[in-house]
């Protein structure tokens, strides 16, 4: 999939009830660099929602490879995370 098949405008994405969604390659604007490596590979990403960010069924979206997920969840919390050191 490419973004040019999802409808996005300004990073602000209606994520809630969507399946998670890999593009082929990130879209570069705005200088992006992946939180987790800090690059601009163009590799398959996915689109993680903002927390703070929610209005209405929107919420804004930040773009992460696919291969740099290592997703862990805390059963107590019932929260699926990773910890992202500095880049
Ligand atoms: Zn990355």
């Amino acid at each position: 999939m490419d973004w040019e098949d999802f409808k996005i405008q300004r990073n602000r994405a209606s994520l809630w009830g969507e399946e998670m969604r890999v593009f082929k390659k990130p879209n570069l604007s705005n200088d992006w660099k992946c939180p987790i490596c800090g690059t601009s590979d163009k590799k398959e990403v996915v689109l993680i929602g903002i927390i703070g960010t929610e209005e209405g069924r929107n919420i804004q979206a930040e773009q992460f490879h696919l291969d740099c997920l290592d997703l862990a969840w805390n059963k107590h919390s019932n929260i699926v995370y990773q910890i992202v050191e500095g880049k």
